[in-house]
């Protein structure tokens, strides 16, 4: 592995910054630079639908006003569509992928049990002879092909996490049906294109993370060091997110908030130590992964 640290940030630009990405902008970036490392910023927006005009320019501006500054220029997973088909196109002269034509009503009728993410696809296609188009149906998904044996790794945060892909997941997709590359193949392809080699961010995407690696070991990539953290929870105990309206952040409380998060990162600020910036420093100096709390934090 590459000891040189890259980190980043990687938001979807479907709703402004709420005080869970907050959260996890924050550590990210106090994390890189605590090992003088570089901090990229990654744009997710793959998935036009679910995104909201100006959502991507409101999220830099956000991130500018807390004083995370990000190395480099900010890339766009809408421009780099070239770098996941290259990708597919290396599993599939390995025969690692295959269409699937399975409707979401089939995948859930004939799941094999329920997995960490939902139905566990039943590898129906797999079994059958395969097209890549077929003139009476519309356009297939892909899916990777998983192997009956455990994937693990040692969270920074969590501790041990393995799944065993096949009964917990799945041959899962990487590019849907509807022609959207999915999420598990891009992130995977711009991590190491980029060479991000420690990954923070939400609990939400522990159960991804399998996947990942097991993409990153078929696409013969290196791994990465993953630490992910608490999630926040509201009043009803749902994580903060645009479906649970969580509030968009207050630019006139950035000293408050960074104290929230800080806080909540197991790091409560020395009173004397006001300004936004040096709050940032701050935290990069008493920094340490073994103060986060890795159960999920009620706000208030
Ligand atoms: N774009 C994802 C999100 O906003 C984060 C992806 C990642 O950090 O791997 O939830």
């Amino acid at each position: 592995m590459n000891s040189f640290y890259v980190g980043r940030f990687a938001p979807s630009p479907t709703g402004h910054l709420h005080l869970g990405s907050l959260l996890t902008a924050v550590a990210s970036f106090v994390d890189a630079r605590a090992h003088g490392g570089r901090w990229l910023v990654r744009m997710e927006d793959l998935d036009p639908p679910r995104e909201v005009p100006g959502m991507a320019d409101d999220i830099l501006r956000t991130l500018t006003a807390f004083g995370l500054h990000w190395d480099g220029e900010v890339v766009y997973q809408s421009q780099r569509h070239h770098l996941y088909r290259d990708a597919l196109n290396q599993l599939r002269r390995r025969d690692l992928v295959y269409p699937c034509f399975c409707s979401r009503k089939t995948v859930f009728s004939e799941a094999k049990c329920m997995g960490v993410d939902g139905p566990v696809y039943s590898g129906r296609c797999a079994a059958i002879a395969l097209r890549s188009t077929d003139k009476n149906q519309k356009s297939p998904a892909w899916r990777l092909r998983v192997a009956n044996q455990t994937v693990g790794f040692d969270d920074g945060i969590v501790g041990h996490y393995q799944q065993n892909l096949d009964h917990d997941v799945g041959d899962f997709v990487l590019l849907r049906a509807d022609g959207y590359w999915a999420y598990q193949l891009a992130v995977v392809v711009d991590d190491a294109a980029q060479g991000v080699n420690h990954i923070v961010r939400g609990q939400d995407l522990l159960v991804s993370t399998p996947r990942q690696i097991y993409l990153q070991q078929c696409l013969g990539y290196a791994s990465a060091h993953y630490a992910h953290l608490p999630l926040l929870t509201n009043d009803q105990g749902q994580k903060w997110s645009k479906q649970t309206h969580a509030p968009a952040l207050d630019l006139h409380q950035q000293e408050a908030l960074l104290r929230q998060v800080l806080h909540y990162l197991g790091l409560p600020p020395a009173p004397e130590v006001n300004h936004p910036t040096d709050l940032l420093m701050w935290a990069q100096i008493h920094w340490h992964l073994t103060r986060i709390p890795a159960a999920a934090i009620a706000t208030h």
